[in-house]
């Protein structure tokens, strides 16, 4: 059998028959700790039974971190429609040092069409893959890695590929010197557009704020700087919290004013000495879709440093308001919706990655196992993600969020939501 298909079953006997094609499949390839007792074999391929975007992405060996951030991503309406529709090609830009020659965005426009316009269970993102670790050497191979990791590379690439600023100009940061930060946010963000200015950059990215403030002479530094993703820690439950922890406590945690570390300090340019600085964190400007990253692993980046609480997250209505100081912002609601939901199970060796996602045609919620895809009602997302499970149920630790604002005043919930349902990717 020549055929590059492969799946996976979760019975827990082997259930492989026929033989390998050697040449297609090293051994490397299953060789892998993966968690749980999964069965290689081949099938047939067969047609997609769920709406179009539910297509698998099979495992090419531990890849199933990729599978797991590419169907987060797959679901941003926004994002897919931009390439299914061509748009992106208009913006490819070939000529920037920091991008892959739309190399990147090109290999995910055609990943995007198999999932979302064929009619296959799964496919293997194989040409996907190989564009990848040209440009970036550490996800080649087989080896396990993280789908933040990866989704942040991701995200980066595809912007440079994208990046409608064909000549960067070069840009002298101004000094804070005193102004109010509305003015001072607004000129960085202004000048960070002036270099980045890309579909990624309007659709995810934020500004946050960062305060220090030297213990000495008092000094106040204020800098606001943009982000893709907010990376927020996973503080350790205090009794009052009953041993669950919510995705505000992660936020508290986050936005906590915090004396700098000894090996850490800050140069304080009034006292002209290096100093034990307060740092604090706000979030100043939120974009339309914001991917929440969980830091489980500890300061050592290690797998065995993994932090297995659960955290408690609303699906709907996902309230940010009082944390976003921005003026621009403050006072209106910033409201969001979760879709996308990568998952990672297991500790050392790896472990595995799957993803839940909310299909933006049929509003149904799907779990995304590499090649596998299945329905999953609403509710047992968090059941799954939230609660302590025994083991047999396979307790989902969710890795990353990604949400979606539907509001941006208090009228619009209605027409946000209506559009972000169209279906008009369906060309
Ligand atoms: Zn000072």
């Amino acid at each position: 059998m020549t055929s590059e298909v492969e799946s996976y079953t979760s019975q827990t006997s082997f259930t492989v028959s026929g033989s390998y094609s050697s040449t297609s499949y090293s051994s490397t390839s299953y060789s892998s700790a993966r968690y749980g007792s999964y069965g290689y074999g081949y099938s047939v391929q067969r047609k997609r039974t769920g709406p179009r975007g539910t297509t698998g992405l099979q495992n090419l060996g531990n890849t199933c971190f990729m599978n797991s951030a590419l169907q987060c991503l797959s679901n941003t309406y926004n994002i897919t429609r931009f390439f299914i529709d061509g748009s992106y090609r208009k913006d490819i830009n070939r000529d920037n040092p920091l991008g892959m020659q739309g190399k990147i965005a090109e290999a995910y426009g055609c990943l995007l069409d198999k999932i979302w316009c064929d009619d296959m269970s799964s496919v293997a993102p194989r040409e996907f893959k190989s564009a990848i670790q040209r440009f970036a050497p550490q996800f080649s191979g087989y080896q396990q890695h993280d789908s933040q990791e990866f989704l942040a590379f991701l995200l980066d690439g595809l912007h440079e590929d994208l990046n409608r600023v064909l000549k960067k100009p070069y840009v002298e940061i101004p000094d804070a010197n005193g102004r109010p930060d509305a003015v001072v946010a607004e000129e960085r963000w202004r000048m960070h557009k002036m270099r980045n200015d890309s579909k990624v950059v309007d659709e995810f990215q934020g500004q946050f704020k960062s305060t220090l403030v030297c213990p000495d002479c008092n000094k106040v530094s204020v800098t606001f700087d943009p982000f893709m993703y907010l990376t927020l820690p996973v503080p350790v439950p205090q009794s009052a919290d009953n041993g669950v922890l919510t995705l505000k406590r992660c936020l508290e945690e986050f936005t906590r004013a915090e004396q700098l570390g000894e090996e850490d300090l800050w140069y304080c340019p009034n006292c002209k000495e290096h100093r034990q600085a307060t740092k604090k964190f706000d979030l100043w400007r939120l974009p339309n879709t914001l991917v929440v990253h969980l830091k489980r692993f500890g300061q050592s980046r290690s797998w065995r440093d993994k932090i297995d609480d659960l955290v408690d997250f609303p699906l709907d209505n996902l309230d940010l308001t009082e944390w976003v100081i921005g003026e621009e912002h403050g006072h209106r609601p910033a409201i969001y919706d979760l879709y996308a939901v990568s998952n990672h199970f297991g500790g050392m060796g790896g472990g595995h990655y799957t993803a839940y996602g909310k299909n933006f045609v049929t509003g149904q919620w799907f779990n995304f196992d590499d090649s596998s895809v299945a329905q999953v009602v609403k509710d047992s997302i968090k059941v799954l993600s939230v609660r302590r499970q025994t083991t047999w149920l396979c307790p989902a630790y969710a890795r990353a969020f990604v949400y979606r604002l539907v509001q941006r005043t208090c009228s619009s919930t209605s027409v946000a939501k209506t559009t972000a349902m169209q279906p008009a990717v369906l060309i």
